[in-house]
């Protein structure tokens, strides 16, 4: 597959992302939650979703703390909510907000790694309703929102093994090149339609629980802390990103 890499050196402009507003997935941990205060600093309102209530609080006072606009929390297990829960969500969002301006999907699950041959159906599905499905019922029932932007962005996160396979990366990695496969279709679908673009953005190796699980005899200060990659989800947030879509990012 081929790549592409943010303009070297890119250096955001302060308010970049004013007057926006950004749902971001997975916002209480890790590099969603890194991207969440990012967003909030750059100028947006920012849509805290996240299965930990605590986690998106602890958020949500480090954004008015520094003094940003007002965020809101949204409490969801993506593995367990209906397409119901999606569509409330939406109508809901819909009274309180004119637009949405621009969706983080980070929220994800690693799974087990092991053989297919020994894998287990249960926990099979459970990353491909995290990782893929949620996408899906997010992507299909905020679009009417999306819509009303002047310019939106749809960030899909992927991962080397969803752009090339590896051994007993199992479910995460297939739900990862169906991320790859929903960006593009969605991308090809509104491409001449509309403007909302969509791109995948491949974080690598960086330094979050998620890492750390999955290579736990590695030194993990080894690895970029998520505000290191910051650079890559703010260009392909904000406006300076305009006209790209159906790309495959990688943030470093
Ligand atoms: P973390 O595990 O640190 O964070 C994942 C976030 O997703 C957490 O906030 C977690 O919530 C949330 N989440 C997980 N399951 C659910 C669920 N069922 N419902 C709602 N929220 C959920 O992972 P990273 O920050 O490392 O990963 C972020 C993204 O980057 C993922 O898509 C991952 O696949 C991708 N990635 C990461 C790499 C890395 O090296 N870190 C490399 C390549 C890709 P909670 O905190 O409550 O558990």
């Amino acid at each position: 597959m081929q790549t592409s890499s943010i303009p070297i050196d890119y250096k955001p402009r302060t308010n970049l992302l004013s007057g926006k507003t950004i749902l971001v997935t997975g916002a209480g941990d890790g590099i969603g939650r890194s991207a969440a205060l990012n967003y909030a600093r750059y100028g947006a309102s920012v849509l805290l979703l996240g299965r930990t209530e605590k986690k998106l609080e602890a958020v949500y006072d480090e954004i008015e703390k520094a003094g940003g606009p007002k965020p809101g929390i949204i409490t969801m297990n993506l593995a367990t909510a209906p397409e119901d829960m999606y569509v409330s969500l939406a109508a809901s969002l819909g009274e309180e907000f004119s637009r949405l301006d621009g969706i983080l999907h980070n929220a994800a699950l690693l799974g087990d790694r092991r053989p297919i041959d020994s894998a287990m159906y249960a926990s099979w599905q459970d990353v491909m309703q995290v990782n893929v499905n949620a996408q899906f019922l997010l992507t299909r029932h905020f679009l009417p929102m999306l819509h009303q932007a002047p310019t939106a962005s749809i960030i899909f996160t992927s991962s080397t093994v969803g752009r090339v396979g590896r051994a007993y990366w199992g479910a995460y990695a297939v739900s990862k090149f169906a991320t790859e496969g929903l960006m593009q279709v969605l991308a090809s679908e509104l491409e001449n339609t509309s403007h909302i673009r969509a791109n995948s953005l491949n974080p690598r190796a960086t330094n979050t629980a998620m890492r750390r699980a999955a290579y736990p005899g590695e030194d993990p200060t080894a690895n970029p802390a998520p505000q290191d990659i910051m650079p890559a989800y703010l260009f392909l947030m904000g406006d300076d990103s305009a006209g790209i879509t159906g790309k495959a990012f990688d943030a470093r």
